[in-house]
């Protein structure tokens, strides 16, 4: 299945769907969005992680901020960092002339032989669930579709311990990712919203005031603002 541009969905909103449906919702059907400490944190880690231009060091290029979509798992979104590691025995320069080349002509021909690894930046410390990691292979999806070659693995570089984790693209976390993108399409071409249902994980969701899950178990929030108006 290919998707046209105008179905593309953010790669940020798979997390925001794996922490609530409702949520997700609420922000990608409806427009809203409020902000609290944890998103306030999350944004300015990502704004120093985007600051500076890509550079090469010891032969590995890294690129900032890249933009990234793909068109089978219609998904557009952007990767904080990614490292292009040359093959075994390619100089630096010879390395650096290769890579521009072959991303020029990324087309017609491929990085198969390079090793690319996304990096994901997050405030806090690793999260139980699924949500940073799928994130971050959907990202390496949009890459393997890009430069037409196959990623291994990644990095999510936690804010709080200051420290990298590996993130290994093993069937196991491709088949969460393609479902729970799969669910994020189905979600935005039904434009509901799921009715609020209150859990511990709401006292720490940006959109509690909006959805008031304790007093409000209505679908929309639109609702409730036009009733309150
Ligand atoms: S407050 Fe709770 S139910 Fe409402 S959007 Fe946030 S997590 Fe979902």
């Amino acid at each position: 299945m290919s998707y046209s541009e105008d179905d593309f969905v953010p790669i940020s909103a798979l997390q925001h769907l794996l922490f609530c449906p409702r949520q997700c919702a609420l922000i990608h059907n409806e427009q809203s969005w409020l902000e609290n400490q944890l998103t306030a944190e999350g944004r300015v880690l990502h704004r120093n992680a985007e600051k500076g231009k890509s550079t090469t060091r010891d032969g590995i290029r890294i690129t900032r901020d890249l933009p990234l979509h793909s068109f089978e798992w219609g998904l557009i979104g952007k990767a904080d960092i990614v490292e292009f590691h040359p093959p075994a025995g390619l100089t630096k320069t010879a390395a650096r002339r290769t890579l521009k080349q072959r991303i020029d002509q990324h087309r017609e021909t491929s990085l198969a032989d390079w090793t690319i690894i996304p990096i994901e930046y997050k405030r806090g410390q690793p999260k139980k669930d699924d949500s940073d990691r799928v994130q971050l292979c959907a990202q390496a999806l949009c890459l393997e579709e890009m430069l037409h070659l196959t990623i291994v693995q990644g990095y999510l570089f936690y804010g709080q311990k200051q420290h990298r984790h590996e993130v290994a693209f093993d069937p196991e976390l491709r088949a969460i990712t393609a479902d729970t993108i799969s669910r994020m399409h189905q979600l935005m071409e039904s434009g509901e919203t799921p009715r609020a249902e209150y859990q511990p994980k709401c006292n720490n969701c940006s959109l509690y005031d909006l959805c008031l899950p304790k007093t409000f178990q209505m679908n929309s929030a639109r609702a409730w603002l036009d009733r309150q108006l």
